[in-house]
């Protein structure tokens, strides 16, 4: 472009009037983005978020501490120790899970074979220091019984998808 050209686009301010432009078209057009976070998108039945341990619908815990998601897991991100109780049941004394190792891959979940371990849905739980993330089976156990009904009914989907 010469410099003649390029002198008298800057005078007209041919850049900006086009800027314009392309914003009155598009302020026309269906909005692609969303007011994050007062709306959300829609979580696909594949997702799989922060981690939780459910219960049985009476209060009892579904684990029974055979380590198997321990095991399996490759991030080495899960801890348990395990005792028997009185009645003769095997439960954890210990769960904890490194959330800042975890690589949500998953593999807990699907060696669990009582439904014990999950991914729920939930994916709003950045913490600003790292020892947040290092969850107990405390704070897992509580996850279980905000996030039940939703991982219920995904676990239900799955079921017919598989
Ligand atoms: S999702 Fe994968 S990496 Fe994370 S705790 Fe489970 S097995 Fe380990
Ligand atoms: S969460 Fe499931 S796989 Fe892990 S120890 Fe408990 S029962 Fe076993």
């Amino acid at each position: 472009m010469s410099l003649l050209d390029r002198s008298v686009r800057s005078l007209l301010l041919s850049e900006i009037v086009s800027g314009m432009l392309i914003t009155l078209r598009y302020m026309f057009k269906r909005k692609v983005t969303i007011n994050y976070p007062f709306e959300k998108g829609p979580l696909s039945p594949r997702f799989r978020g922060e981690h939780a341990l459910r219960r049985y619908p009476n209060g009892e815990e579904r684990c029974i501490a055979c380590k198997l998601c321990e095991a399996i897991c490759p991030a080495q991100a899960i801890t348990i120790e395990a005792q028997e109780r009185e009645d003769g049941s095997r439960r954890t004394t210990r769960y904890d899970i490194d959330m800042t190792k975890c690589i949500y891959c998953g593999m807990c979940e699907e060696a669990c074979s009582v439904g014990a371990i999950v991914e729920g849905p939930n994916f709003e739980f950045a913490t600003e220091t790292h020892e947040e993330l290092l969850y107990n089976k405390d704070k897992l156990l509580e996850n279980g019984e905000i996030w039940e009904q939703e991982i219920a009914m995904r676990l239900e989907a799955d079921k017919d998808f598989r």
